[in-house]
């Protein structure tokens, strides 16, 4: 060994003293001291390879601590698809971000505070539910929308028969298809029709004593169009109430009540107006919520899924109920605020976020475009828009820049789309176009 280099390992600082520093002493107390000692016997390992000098061990413990708070990091979505799967669907409203905060210590989740005995759980976000839903007898919450169906499966029609017609055997996304989950439960499928054409009379054939319930499922992420033939819940509910058999209707993307931006999607009073038995929903599509499934409908189907022993595994979490009911109660959120948004007040942000761009010598240009739902809904569905063109060599440093900036490289072009930006964001995003420009040029 050189004499150097074990000059080098000699002035390799004690753990001790290394933990002894404020910044450090700081940081243990935040994160734990077994996790920071660990960091720092890493440095340490570094300055005995001779790969630092041992005066930087202090700024190296603090460069390689892993972030106090999640390693998740906040984006802004200018991809143009609203409810962008990948960045986490929805986005919360300002109150369901406080309602969120204000659930997460202890909460009156489950308790009444004037008798001090337990109370139904979450009952605040069923009663803003039952009131924005009121042609549903009763609702229940689990998990998300996948969770809604497995429930209903499991309870309804486990060893029993689920008729479904054959073109609403849909897969989700991410491999997951509806089929398989159902029969998961151990249903079996009783399809019925076929891919593009489906009548009242392919489902009369089918039911029989085995049925547990029909079910609708919404082709949510596809369309399919030419020579067609569906059955609607109307019809169906008619069809099955005289023998006592539930129409389950997947409406899919949660809008409660029909939305004339979005004519072509189903939404829960109009289902169950109809005469279906049950609706299932995200809450974190159309809606606009957390992640969340939500079942409405009538009150003696609903106590049933309540009360099954799965529902306990499905349960939501408090936080999930506080943002849910937040999302009810208050009218604006980010995803109603980016369906809704009139272009013409977007090509105006567009117009003077280039400018912005411009006085600092970047080379934009702004154009119409198509911005869609995303997230599974609305398909074919294009909403008129107006993005930013900039350099595409500026997509990576803007993904990786904090907050991100995501948006879409299309023809050759970055393309920030700003109907999926919230509109306070506009400042923000200059900035962080800004800093992506230096940095490239640098
Ligand atoms: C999205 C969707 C689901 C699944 O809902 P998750 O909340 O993602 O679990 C089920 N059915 C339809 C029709 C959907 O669109």
């Amino acid at each position: 060994m050189h004499a150097e280099q074990q000059d080098q390992r000699r002035r390799v600082p004690r753990t001790d003293a290394v933990l002894a520093d404020p910044q450090v002493a700081a940081a243990a107390a935040e994160r734990g001291r077994d996790a920071v000692r660990d960091v720092v016997r890493a440095v340490q390992q570094r300055v005995r390879a001779g790969d630092l000098p041992p005066e930087e061990v202090v700024p190296a413990v603090l460069a390689a601590l892993p972030p106090a708070g999640t390693t998740l990091r906040r984006v802004l979505n200018a991809t143009g698809a609203v409810l962008h799967t990948n960045l986490g669907r929805a986005q919360l409203s300002p109150a369901a971000v406080d309602a969120v905060v204000t659930a997460a210590g202890a909460t009156d989740v489950e308790m009444d505070l004037v008798s001090g005995r337990r109370a139904r759980r979450g009952r605040g976000t069923l009663a803003a539910l039952r009131a924005a839903v009121p042609a549903a007898g009763d609702v229940h919450v689990v998990n998300n929308g996948a969770a809604a169906l497995a429930l209903v499966a499991t309870a309804l029609a486990a060893g029993r028969e689920i008729v479904v017609s054959r073109g609403e055997l849909v897969e989700i996304g991410d491999g997951f298809r509806l089929p398989d989950l159902l029969e998961s439960t151990g249903a079996r499928l009783r399809e019925v029709g076929t891919t593009n054409r489906t009548t009242l009379a392919d489902y009369r054939a089918a039911l029989s004593e085995r049925t547990g319930f029909v079910l609708k499922v919404h082709p949510s992420n596809f369309v399919v169009t030419g020579f067609t033939a569906g059955v609607e819940a109307g019809e169906l509910a008619g069809e099955c109430a005289g023998l006592g058999v539930p129409v389950v209707v997947d409406i899919g993307s949660g809008l409660l009540a029909p939305d004339p931006a979005l004519p072509a999607e189903p939404d829960a009073a109009t289902a169950l107006a109809a005469g279906a038995d049950l609706v299932t929903a995200s809450g974190d599509k159309l809606l606009g919520g957390p992640q969340a499934g939500l079942l409405l409908g009538e009150a003696g189907l609903v106590e049933r899924l309540r009360r099954h022993p799965l529902a306990r595994a499905l349960r939501v979490d408090k936080l999930t109920l506080a943002a849910l009911e937040a999302t009810l109660r208050a009218a604006p959120n980010p995803t109603r605020a980016a369906v809704h948004a009139d272009p013409s007040v977007l090509h105006e942000r567009c117009l003077a976020v280039a400018e912005a761009l411009r006085g600092g010598g970047i080379d934009v240009a702004v154009q119409p475009s198509a911005a869609v739902v995303g997230g599974g809904g609305a398909p074919g569905v294009e909403l008129a828009s107006w993005v930013l063109s900039l350099h595409p060599d500026l997509a990576v440093p803007l993904r990786t820049g904090d907050p991100a900036v995501a948006g879409r490289v299309e023809g050759g072009r970055l393309l920030l789309d700003l109907r999926t930006v919230p509109t306070a964001a506009d400042d923000l995003l200059v900035d962080l176009v800004v800093a992506a420009v230096r940095g490239v040029s640098r």
